[in-house]
């Protein structure tokens, strides 16, 4: 079994990478900000929450991830392993997590704050049902509307680089105790995250000891692609190298709940 956990600030790529990493190997993609997407689009009594706490401005509490992580992994549907994305959020929950599961490593993507300033200043959010979009890398397929509700898109208030400055401060404080803890007791891989998509997800494969996968190499050799491509907009015709029509589930920051 391959269990892993993903951790990375908002716009480091952190959704993108982890569902790659599903693709050809038999793991499951376990991400908070999916889980929560996916109740606020399907109006359930959790997703009402959520969007509660959305409307007062306030964050989706360690609590209540936790509940959604324990939930969730209780399915066992993941037979073969997971990547788990979005938890654990503190320093207790990432001792309860190592308590209940073995985890063969944890993938730390490190970018430096202004290029996370530059792709976290690219979102945009539904102002209808609160999905959220990247212009740079998960861009809706028409302009400025959402592809799930038809909504309009409005850059987030607190999409400031002032507030971003105060979230990634206070996203290090709470993730560097969720590191050191699994540095003593597991395999930490960090990766250089500002490289294309291709390069990081065969970053990581190399440094877990996972098979490449063809795709990758051949992308990697043929156009390097960033991720930071235009695209046409037309339809959600799937392209290698592009995350595109899958903006609601493929995006890197989890949730526009926690952030
Ligand atoms: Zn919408």
């Amino acid at each position: 079994m391959r269990k892993y956990v993903i951790i990375g600030p908002q716009g480091s790529g952190k959704g993108t990478q982890a569902k790659r990493m599903t693709e050809d190997l038999d793991i499951v993609h376990i991400s908070v900000g999916d889980i929560l997407r996916w109740n606020v689009s399907h109006y359930t009594k959790l997703g009402a929450q959520v969007r509660r706490l959305m409307a007062r401005g306030e964050l989706v509490g360690d609590d209540l991830v936790q509940s959604v992580i324990a939930s969730r992994m209780s399915r066992h549907d993941w037979n073969h392993g997971f990547v788990v994305d979005g938890f654990p959020r503190n320093g207790a929950q990432a001792e309860f997590f190592l308590e209940s599961y073995d985890l063969d490593g944890v993938i730390n993507l490190d970018m430096p704050d202004d290029e996370l300033k530059r792709r976290v200043l690219a979102r945009r959010l539904c102002s209808q049902c609160g999905l959220d979009y990247n212009l740079i890398d998960s861009r809706p397929r028409r302009e400025d509307r959402c592809d799930a509700c038809g909504g309009k898109l409005v850059t987030r208030e607190d999409d400031t680089p002032e507030a971003l400055d105060a979230r990634l401060r206070e996203y290090r404080e709470k993730t560097q105790p969720v590191i050191d803890i699994f540095s003593r007791k597991e395999f930490v891989v960090t990766i250089d995250a500002r490289a294309g998509i291709d390069e990081v997800q065969a970053d990581i494969r190399r440094k877990l000891g996972l098979p490449l996968r063809d795709a990758d190499d051949a992308e990697a050799a043929t156009d390097g692609t960033d991720g930071t491509d235009t695209t046409d907009g037309t339809n959600g015709t799937k392209t290698p190298g592009r995350t595109r029509g899958t903006a609601h589930t493929s995006d890197d920051d989890d949730d526009g709940s926690d952030d």
